[in-house]
């Protein structure tokens, strides 16, 4: 095994520097704790950016995978498998919609819903082609690819990596007016997180969500739902929409549907927007496949019993009440969030983000910094209280210098 130090310094070699992680190697993990090279334990408070909803080696989530493992792994969609259809029916069902396109990463499901609003806007609406515009939100964070990064506005994710997709309008997040005014008649979607994470555990003011979908549905137009981090039990509810009694014409889902285990993805919508599919016009040679369909079918019947949702709902108002003692002109600026999801300003007099990590991890923390001097805080949703607290004890001991 590597020490932390050679393992480092390998990676500083010959790994790609597009991260740059906090110097821990990890070794092995178990719910919300992880383990080092060395035999230092973590508490685990990012959850592989909510990945890991149900904390590390779920014996449920395991077992689940162990079993596909000796049945079949992969058939490609040339064949049906066995656990195809109850995955797709079973999330379907989760999210009151009619059908599912399975993909395997985030990225891949946002790009998966990008061509689905497009069809639609061509084939349904009646859009001239070429035409289809769809709205986006400043600050958004929707994955990787060079359509994707086309429409952000962080120039780190954008710089360099022109010529840019066409096709997409950036408007203010939380600012109905603007929305309103930059919708035209070739508008075919809005895609919006409902909370936007790598911006810093946004939450839009009250109402603004369900101004979106009054709006779209007025004109015609998708509302689709980026859940890829919010949703699945992270916020207290399935979805961050339902905070608002908001039903979105598509979820984009990803991270937790994969349990921390495989990459799973999908699109979830009505029969009348995914019917538009026809045979050969999208897909994925992974998407689908008998492993992820094995373990997000046990992912769905975890979320099924409400039980996560509502330690969620429970351990994020205690969360929220102890940030909430720390900010108001003391170490904490401001905080953000819902259910067990926190974006935590800090008094730059304290240090940077990427600083109060590093303690942070020195007393056996590990989150994430996130845009200066916030840092981000989502522990699995099997966190105990006691856990919580400790976390928490570490995070006062490091604000108070
Ligand atoms: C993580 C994330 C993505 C991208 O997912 P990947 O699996 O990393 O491609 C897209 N949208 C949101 C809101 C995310 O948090």
């Amino acid at each position: 095994m590597p020490t932390t130090e050679t393992a480092l310094a390998s990676a500083e070699a010959h790994s790609a520097h597009n991260y740059h992680p906090l110097p821990v190697v990890v070794a092995s993990a178990d719910g919300a704790w992880m383990t080092d090279v060395e035999g230092r334990r973590y508490l685990d408070m990012l959850a592989g950016y909510s990945a890991l909803n149900f904390g590390h080696g779920n014996r449920r989530l395991i077992d689940a995978a162990k079993a596909q493992l000796e049945r079949v792994t992969l058939t490609s969609r040339a064949f049906h498998h066995d656990r195809f259809a109850d995955f797709c029916a079973g999330l379907a069902d989760l999210c009151g919609m009619e059908m599912v396109l399975p993909m395997n990463t985030g990225a891949e499901a946002v790009e998966t819903a990008v061509k689905t609003a497009r069809k639609w806007g061509y084939r349904v609406k009646g859009v001239p082609d070429g035409m289809a515009k769809i709205i986006v939100a400043a600050g958004n964070f929707h994955g990787r690819t060079t359509t994707i990064v086309s429409f952000s506005t962080d120039s780190e994710a954008r710089a360099d990596f022109g010529p840019y997709t066409p096709g997409f309008e950036i408007v203010p997040y939380g600012d109905l007016t603007a929305l309103g005014e930059a919708m035209t008649e070739n508008t075919v979607a809005v895609l919006m997180e409902p909370i936007q994470g790598e911006a810093g555990v946004l939450v839009p003011p009250p109402g603004y969500l369900a101004g979106v979908r009054e709006m779209t549905r007025e004109r015609n137009v998708l509302f689709i739902a980026d859940e890829i981090q919010s949703g699945l039990g992270r916020t207290g509810r399935t979805f961050a929409c339902e905070h608002e009694g908001v039903v979105p014409d598509m979820y984009v889902l990803g991270k937790a549907l994969g349990g921390g285990v495989v990459p799973v993805s999908a699109v979830v919508s009505s029969a009348a927007v995914l019917g538009v599919f026809r045979a050969g016009e999208h897909g994925s040679t992974f998407g689908g496949n008998p492993l992820a369909c094995a373990v997000a079918l046990e992912v769905i019947a975890m979320l099924r019993t409400g039980e996560f949702q509502q330690r969620a709902t429970e351990l994020g108002d205690h969360l929220h009440h102890e940030l909430g003692l720390l900010a108001g002109g003391g170490p904490v600026t401001a905080v953000r969030g819902r259910g067990l999801w926190a974006g935590v300003d800090i008094a730059p007099a304290l240090g940077t983000g990427r600083e109060i990590s590093e303690k942070l991890m020195d007393r056996g923390v590990l989150v994430k910094d996130t845009h200066g001097s916030t840092i981000r805080i989502a522990p699995p949703l099997v966190i105990t209280k006691e856990d919580l607290d400790w976390g928490l004890d570490q995070l006062r001991g490091v604000l108070r210098g």
